[in-house]
Parts: structure tokens; C-alpha cells; sequence
């Protein structure tokens, strides 16, 4: 608990405007996370410096108080929510663009800044930074402590990848670049539990000058995930290879309105799409792509190839994609997710193993995947009441990351951990956080109760 004069040294430190302890907004409770729980924190603080991190931590750690910290809140497993109370650090004030160097192709950002910003601004000079999880509005705080991924993980990696250095600052409020220590390169992907992330430095690439979405739409999934291994085995270097299940946009395009993926062909059902982005130097290069494709549409066996290669239709189609989750809690009464990697060859297995569980569970089950990196997120409703809801979600989930398990895929690889998934983290993974965190956080300052305990 914080006494009041922790409170006032606090309000000494940043300022009152800084410092909230009553009245705390509730969205300070929860993330996104489906069905999640409400933890309110007893203080938020605003800190607008690597030096303001550094003076709360020190404050909180000799009080032993939680912290921990929040980009915009736009997590899916809790990560962000004070679990055992405590401050809350917001990085919204931590916002700046720091700079970009044209010749070294990076971008020095404070973490409040949010991934859309940062994409932007290397735009502005030309330049591209590539990982996209989907939320343009999540922190690029955020995008590094979660490492990110997204459907473009399959060409061009991971945010981590992206990350040339950083300044953190460690629970008991020493300030450290990243390059540093060896051990310090866990603080990417940690979710806060090793360091609070206060500036970051990241690699920027050319951006592709032209590029095209095709839509191929297939009977049935099997023939799809055998097509998408075909093309990831070509020469088309695709920079999206995402697998959408027919219920999924049909269930997502009716809530939205933005129904612009194949449900129908020719008055039958068509069974899974794979959504590609080509991309090339030019546009040449491009159509090039698109008719080779075109040519071994009868070896991939697709129904049909369907072009996006006007801005307005390439805005529409990533509309539709990106409204998958939160069309789901608006399109039912109760929705769960379940998010995670498995390795390509035990996708197909994977989500039919969900369907069946789903169905076991009484539950609508439907998914998407990013097929290249191997990033599945299956999405569950239903329309009962929540604690019916809390019962199936459980039974559900409990198979579905067991299964995950046993086909050697990765519980935290998309998404992070959180609390939502702690049960399900491996043997193996527990200890080697645990490792770490008694190393970097023995006292368990931050954000306690998450990956590391
Ligand atoms: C529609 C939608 C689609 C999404 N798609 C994906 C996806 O495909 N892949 C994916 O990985 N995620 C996805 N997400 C989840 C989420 O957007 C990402 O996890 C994002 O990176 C979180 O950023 P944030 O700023 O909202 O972080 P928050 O939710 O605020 O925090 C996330 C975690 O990072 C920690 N953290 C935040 N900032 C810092 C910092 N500066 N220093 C240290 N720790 C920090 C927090 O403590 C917490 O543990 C999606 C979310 C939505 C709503």
C-alpha cells in the first residue's frame, strides 16, 4: 500500500497533474482482454523522462510497491492491469518522436509514441517500419515489451527484430541501455516484468514501391495451407500470408458491414481464404507476381484469384481483417480468444482440434492465422449468460493450449503472456523468466502476478 507521504514525495517528483489517487479512470482496470477482470491500481503516474521513471522506481521499489506499467491498454491477456494494486506507470506523457536519421535508416522514439505515429513519421522520410500487429493505436512500448508480431511477421520479422537499442530502467530505478548487458535483450517481449522500456531506437527500411492484396478463396482449409506452403516456397516472397476461415468473415462481415471476403462462389460454400500481399519494386514487378500466380492457380487449386490493388480497396480489405477481434465481442454476447504460434505443419490439425473443442464446449469457434510466421488466433462466443460463459471458455481453453502444447507450439507467441495465459505457460519457459526476473527484479516490483512471478 502507498502511505501518503509516498504519495506526496510522489506528487513532488512529477507534479500534482501527474499523480492520480482518486477518481482513477476505470479503464485503468482492464485492457482488452475478452471477459477480463477489473484490478484498479491506487495511484496512475505520468512520468515524462527516463529520469521521472527512474525517481518513481526507486520510490516504489524502498516501498515495495507493484508497478506496473501501460501503453494505450490495448493488450489482449491483462499484461497492463495492476493484478496486485500498486502504481500504475503510464507512458501517454512519453510520447516524442525523438528523431530520425536518413542515413542510418533509424528512429529514436520515447515508448508512449504510438506504432501509427512512428509508422508515419518514417514515411514522411521515405522509409518503412514494417511490424504491425494489427492495433495502430497500441504504443510502440507496448509492440516492444509484447514483441509484436502481425501479419507481416513472415517477410519481415518481429519487433524485435527492429529494435537496435534502447534505454530502460530496471526495478530498482538504475537507468541502462539495452546493449549494455547481454541479459538486458530480455527486456524485449518481458511485458514489463524486467524493465520499464523509456526510449527506443529502431531499424527503418526502404519501403516497397508497389504492392497488390489477393484474395484466393479455396474449397476447403486443407487446400489452402497446402497452396500457402506452395507460395511461401516460390519466389513471391509475399509480406502477408493470412489464412481467414469463412465463419470467421462472415460472422465479422455481418457486424461490421465491411463484408468484402469471399463467403460464396459460384452458390457454394467456399471453405478458407488466403489473403497475400505482393509486393515489389515496381509495379511490373508486381503484376509479374500476380500472373505467375494466376498460372498455377489450378496446381494451387483456388476457386479464383481476386485482385485489391487500388488504395481503397487495400484500405478495405485490412479494414475488414483488422475488426476480426473486436467484432467479436460486439457480435456476441460472451467471446474468448485463444492466441498463439504452432509450427506450420500442425496448424490444420491445430484449428480443426479448436472446431471440435469449440463444438465439445458449446461454442462458435472460428480463427484466422498468419501462416507464414504461424501466429493462430482463435476467436469463441456464445450467447449465454457469463458464468455459463466462464465455465465453457475455461473447459475450451484448457484443450486448446494443451494442444498447442503437444504439437510443440509457443503459448506466449502472439499476444505475450499476461495473466490470461500464465497457466498455460511451459515448464521450461517458467523458469527461465523466473531466471531472469530473481536476477534483473528480486524484489518483484514489476508488474508482479504476470509471465514472471
Ligand atoms: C484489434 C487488435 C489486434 C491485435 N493484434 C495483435 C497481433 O496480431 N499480435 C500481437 O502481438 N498483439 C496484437 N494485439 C495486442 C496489442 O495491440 C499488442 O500486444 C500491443 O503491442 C500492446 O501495446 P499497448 O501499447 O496497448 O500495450 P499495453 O496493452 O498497455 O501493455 C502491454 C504489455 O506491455 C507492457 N508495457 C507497455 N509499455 C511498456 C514499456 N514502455 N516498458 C515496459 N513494458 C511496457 C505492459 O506492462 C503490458 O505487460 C492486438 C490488439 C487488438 C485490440
Amino acid at each position: 500500500m502507498l502511505n501518503e507521504r509516498e504519495i506526496s514525495k510522489l506528487k513532488e517528483l512529477l507534479g500534482d497533474a501527474a499523480v492520480v489517487t482518486e477518481d482513477i479512470p476505470a479503464d485503468f482496470g482492464h485492457d482488452e482482454l475478452p471477459g477480463g477482470a477489473a484490478f484498479m491500481p491506487e495511484a496512475v503516474v505520468e512520468p515524462r523522462s527516463t529520469a521521472e521513471v527512474s525517481e518513481v522506481l526507486k520510490l516504489c521499489a524502498g516501498a515495495n510497491v507493484p508497478v506496473t506499467v501501460r501503453g494505450a491498454g490495448t493488450g489482449q491477456v491483462g499484461g497492463s492491469v495492476p493484478v496486485k494494486g500498486g502504481v500504475v506507470l503510464s507512458t501517454k506523457k512519453m510520447n516524442a518522436i525523438l528523431g530520425v536519421d536518413e542515413a542510418a535508416r533509424t528512429i529514436t522514439v520515447q515508448p508512449g509514441a504510438l506504432l501509427q505515429e512512428v509508422k508515419a513519421e518514417a514515411e514522411s522520410h521515405k522509409l518503412y517500419y514494417p511490424p504491425d500487429p494489427g492495433e495502430k493505436t497500441a504504443t510502440i512500448g507496448g509492440n516492444a515489451a509484447t514483441n509484436a508480431g502481425g501479419p507481416c511477421a513472415v517477410k519481415y520479422g518481429v519487433t524485435k527484430d527492429y529494435v537496435l537499442d534502447a534505454v530502460i530502467v530496471l526495478a530498482d530505478g538504475t537507468a541502462a541501455r539495452l546493449s549494455d548487458k547481454p541479459e538486458y535483450a530480455a527486456v524485449i517481449g518481458s511485458e514489463g516484468t524486467l524493465a520499464v522500456i523509456t526510449e527506443l531506437t529502431l531499424k527503418l527500411i526502404e519501403k516497397p514501391q508497389s504492392d497488390a492484396i489477393l484474395l484466393l478463396p479455396f474449397m476447403d482449409g486443407e487446400s489452402c495451407i497446402k497452396a500457402a506452403r506452395t507460395i511461401m516456397d516460390g519466389d513471391f516472397a509475399p509480406a502477408t500470408v493470412e489464412y481467414l476461415d469463412t465463419d470467421l468473415v462472415e460472422f465479422a462481415g455481418k457486424v461490421t458491414g465491411n463484408p468484402v471476403f469471399p463467403v460464396k462462389m459460384d452458390g457454394e460454400r467456399v471453405g478458407a481464404t488466403l489473403m497475400l500481399t505482393i509486393e515489389g519494386e515496381d509495379e511490373d514487378s508486381v503484376m509479374e507476381k500476380m500472373e505467375t500466380l494466376a498460372e498455377m492457380a489450378e496446381e494451387l487449386e483456388c476457386i479464383d484469384i481476386l485482385v485489391g490493388d487500388t488504395p481503397s480497396m487495400k484500405r478495405d480489405f485490412w479494414a475488414a481483417h483488422d475488426a476480426f477481434h473486436t467484432s467479436m465481442e460486439s457480435g456476441a454476447k460472451c467471446a474468448c480468444e485463444v492466441n498463439v504460434n504452432v509450427p506450420f505443419d500442425g496448424i490444420l490439425e491445430f484449428v480443426e482440434f479448436a472446431k471440435a473443442a469449440g463444438e465439445e464446449n458449446g461454442l462458435k469457434v472460428m480463427f484466422n492465422a498468419h501462416l507464414g510466421s504461424g501466429g493462430v488466433h482463435v476467436h469463441a462466443v456464445a450467447d449465454c449468460s457469463k458464468d455459463e460463459f466462464a465455465l465453457k471458455a475455461k473447459g475450451f481453453q484448457d484443450a486448446v493450449y494443451g494442444k498447442c502444447g503437444e504439437l510443440g507450439g509457443d503459448t506466449a507467441g502472439e499476444y505475450g503472456v499476461g495473466y490470461a495465459k500464465l497457466a498455460y505457460l511451459g515448464e521450461q519457459e517458467r523458469q527461465s523468466f523466473a531466471a531472469i526476473k530473481a536476477e534483473l527484479d528480486p524484489k518483484g516490483i514489476l508488474n508482479p502476478g504476470k509471465v514472471a512471478e
